[in-house]
């Protein structure tokens, strides 16, 4: 399968990894380059897909500084197959803030998935599992 991204690389682009993105580089108020900790690169656009972190990338161009990003994070309950067995994936409905709980059975590892449950997480790199993710 070919994917995107080898495709661009196909095409000419030039990836470069563990690049963080520290901020922008301005010319007359308008963007002319990337800083990174991996250096400075001069552009004509940039693409800001910096996932959770697209919020703060935005403020760094001077782009609406009300604007955030308030992250949820989400729980896997997982049962074997000594619990429950079952032929059907249970698809939820959607609730306020998330897509709801799916419950499925997973070949060939033979689990059963209770995914995800939507917590508010202010801190974005939080991935801890918590109690209340068992109620
Ligand atoms: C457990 C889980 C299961 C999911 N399952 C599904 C699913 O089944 N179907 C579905 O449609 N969606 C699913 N999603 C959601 C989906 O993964 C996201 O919506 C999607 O990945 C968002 O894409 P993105 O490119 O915006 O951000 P991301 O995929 O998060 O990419 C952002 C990238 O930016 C990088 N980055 C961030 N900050 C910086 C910085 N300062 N400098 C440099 N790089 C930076 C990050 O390292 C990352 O590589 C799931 C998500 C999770 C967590």
């Amino acid at each position: 399968m070919h994917r995107p991204l080898e495709n661009a690389i196909e095409n000419g682009v030039e990836v470069m990894t563990g690049a963080a993105f520290l901020d922008f580089i301005l010319q007359d108020h308008k963007i002319c380059g990337v800083r990174t900790n991996r250096g400075d690169f001069g552009c004509r656009w940039a693409i800001n897909s910096a996932g959770v972190n697209s919020d703060e990338v935005m403020h760094k161009a001077g782009v609406r500084p009300e604007f955030k990003i308030n992250t949820r994070r989400g729980e896997y309950y997982i049962l074997d197959r000594s619990e429950i067995e079952m032929g059907n994936i249970l698809f939820p409905v959607p609730t306020g803030v998330s897509k709801g709980i799916l419950v499925f059975w997973q070949h060939p590892r033979e689990m059963c998935w209770l995914d995800p449950n939507s917590q508010e997480a202010p801190d974005k790199e939080d991935k801890a599992v918590t109690s209340q993710g068992f109620i």
